[in-house]
């Protein structure tokens, strides 16, 4: 393989899992009391790669909320970038994502994070109880953002390289391949 369209094919045929990220995850670090009413503190998780269950880093977090309606929870940590252009190169990153909660039945809070990414200039701003890290992402942010799938599901798009090659051929996005194919267009 080689030329300079095989990394194209590569990125559309494989599509990103969950299970290839660092999960962030609300309803955990509630039940690990790190996100909890009322408080403002700072501390450190240890992380652990999903796949391989290989701890890979420590990031350090501060939580803040002492006003529930402007909680928030804070990332800090390094990045090792893998591109080419900057492979090697280590980022420091710090990513402030909101908090929101809402009151279960029974009168407790549960806490939910808002994803803090810009897709398109339009902040997500999801309610979500999950934020993802992919390999080659910057930030953390929402599934829908990052457009993941899982690992079972991964049989549904076995037509994905197809889609891919027609959407090269014809200049179009392969979701708008998907639209026409849709629509009997194609
Ligand atoms: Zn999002």
């Amino acid at each position: 393989m080689g030329g300079s369209g095989s990394g194209i094919w590569r990125s559309m045929d494989a599509r990103m899992t969950v299970e290839d990220c660092l999960i962030l995850d609300s309803g955990k670090l509630q039940k690990d009391k790190l996100i909890r009413e009322g408080v403002h503190f700072s501390g450190s998780i240890t992380w652990t790669r999903c796949s391989t269950g290989e701890v890979t880093a420590s990031i350090s977090f501060t939580v803040n909320t002492l006003d529930p309606d402007v909680a928030w929870f804070e990332l800090s940590y390094t990045i090792t970038w893998k591109d080419d252009a900057r492979y090697g190169e280590q980022e420091q990153i710090k990513e402030r994502i909101g908090l929101t909660s809402t009151i279960l039945p029974w009168g407790k809070r549960r806490w939910w994070f808002r994803c803090p990414l810009v897709v398109d200039g339009r902040l997500c701003n999801r309610r979500v109880g999950k934020l993802y890290h992919p390999p080659s992402g910057k930030y953390y942010g929402c599934r829908n953002c990052y457009d993941l799938t899982y690992e079972s599901s991964q049989e549904a798009h076995r037509y994905d390289g197809v889609i891919a090659s027609m959407a090269l051929d014809m200049g179009i996005t392969p979701k708008e391949v998907k639209r026409l194919s849709r629509k009997g267009l194609l």
